[in-house]
């Protein structure tokens, strides 16, 4: 039994899934659960359209059609009777009429994002399943809510193990034996029976999640790259692929910021010994690279450049000059989680800590709200977090690398170097 993983730019266009359809005919062996994201750029674009209905704004409508015509395009391309797509239709439908109905003034931002948001996996593996039916490979539509079970906490939930992983060997096993499932990534079922997601590019976890259950031989995450790189080839032209990771330097790699693979995803797997193969789906003959030793180093002299742009810098200083330890960390840290701001670099000194996450205006103006009154707060934006990972670097490359910024944190740890630029 395996788990393949298609992420947005797998299935961006008609071509695109019709490739899809070519990389499971020719690369598919076995039971298998396939798993799919939302087509492209589609779940940004149900967020805006989740904040215009939230907010009651005038582009709602516009935006609804974008996602509707997007979707009738690639329907329309894959040439294929459009009566077939009735589900699709139907789902549509659905979406139009929520963000139509007046909003329950009660329910919050986060629970009215997790209702709207998961149309984008619902629709598209509607499309790409019926689509794979008619080109004659057999498959069956699951709904994932009804198989990954996680904790109420919207747009960022996890997974029950206890109650996924039974419900997945009962009455989802079987089916896989029979025949190739598709469902969506990142959507899931709270145990107050509404929907939750696992975070942004969260299908990567739903594969995970899956495979641990299942005991997949291995998971396969297909990718417009050759693997994991150990820097972006955008932004480092000597970028090279990684062809084998250690399951711990593909967590701490996920951890710094490496948006090849979601941080969850790695964690299941090692528990259960089971292979990660991140592959081209332009070009599946490539090996890839493969996560799968247990030893703690396979990088050896490699170094890995992780580049987080537009963070935002915040120093808490405390007012009456007691220092920044154990009481004042409490507050600040339940202060980071009640706004929901995940910190990518953290360092405090005698009367201030100071810390770097991705920049987000109402969040970090919430968290300056709950701050304020006991510290002083300043908030800085346009940083840049650089993460050089398995290190080993002369003084003359660093002065190279960083140029003509200036470093405003530093932080080295066995593993890693982090610079915050401006
Ligand atoms: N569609 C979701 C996102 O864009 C989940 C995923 O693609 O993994 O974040």
């Amino acid at each position: 039994m395996r788990v393949f993983k298609f992420g947005g730019a797998s299935v961006k266009s008609a071509s695109a899934v019709k490739n899809v359809g070519e990389v499971l005919r020719t690369q598919s062996e076995g039971p298998l659960v396939v798993i799919i994201s939302a087509m492209g750029k589609i779940t940004n674009k149900l967020e805006k359209l989740m904040d215009a209905y939230f907010h009651n704004k005038d582009d709602k409508r516009i935006l609804y059609k974008e996602i509707l015509n997007f979707h009738s395009e690639i329907i329309k391309d894959l040439k294929i009777a459009e009566n077939d797509y009735y589900e699709v239709e139907n789902l549509l439908i659905e979406l139009e009429c929520k963000i139509e109905k007046k909003r329950d003034e009660t329910s919050s931002y986060d629970v009215e994002y997790d209702r709207i948001v998961p149309f984008g996996e619902l629709i598209s593996t509607k499309i790409v399943s019926t689509y794979l039916n008619k080109i004659g490979y057999k498959n069956r539509w699951i709904d994932a809510r009804n198989f990954v079970i996680t904790t109420n906490k919207n747009r960022a939930a996890n997974v029950i193990w206890e109650e996924s992983v039974p419900l997945i060997n009962s009455s989802l096993k079987p089916l896989v034996e029979r025949q190739t499932i598709v469902t969506q990534g990142f959507i899931g079922r709270g145990l107050n029976h509404k929907n939750t997601t696992l975070g942004r590019e969260g299908s990567d976890y739903t594969a995970s999640i899956f495979a641990y259950a299942l005991d997949a031989e291995s998971v396969t995450i297909w990718k417009d790259v050759d693997g994991v790189m150990n820097a972006d080839p955008r932004k480092f032209e000597n970028a090279v692929l990684i062809e084998k990771l250690s399951y711990n330097e593909a967590i701490e790699l996920a951890y710094y910021g490496a948006s090849v693979i979601h941080p969850k995803t790695i964690q299941p797997l090692k528990n259960k010994g089971i292979p990660l193969y991140v592959k081209s789906f332009v070009d599946p003959a490539k090996p890839g690279t493969v996560v799968l030793e247990n030893e703690s180093r396979t990088l050896n002299e490699t170094q890995c450049y992780i580049v987080k742009e537009n963070q935002s810098m915040i120093t808490i200083a405390s007012k009456d000059f007691s220092f920044i330890v154990e009481d004042n960390l409490e507050i600040i840290f339940n202060a980071f989680n009640t706004a929901g701001i995940q910190l990518n670099l953290m360092q405090n000194s005698a009367i201030s800590f100071m810390a770097s996450f991705n920049e987000d205006e109402l969040k970090a103006n919430y968290l300056s709200e709950i701050l304020i009154e006991k510290f002083n707060v300043s908030l800085a934006k346009g940083h840049t977090l650089l993460t050089i990972f398995n290190y080993n670097k002369t003084n003359s490359e660093m002065e190279e690398i960083i140029g003509q910024r200036n470093v405003v944190l530093e932080q080295k740890s066995n593993s890693a170097l982090q610079l915050l630029l401006i």
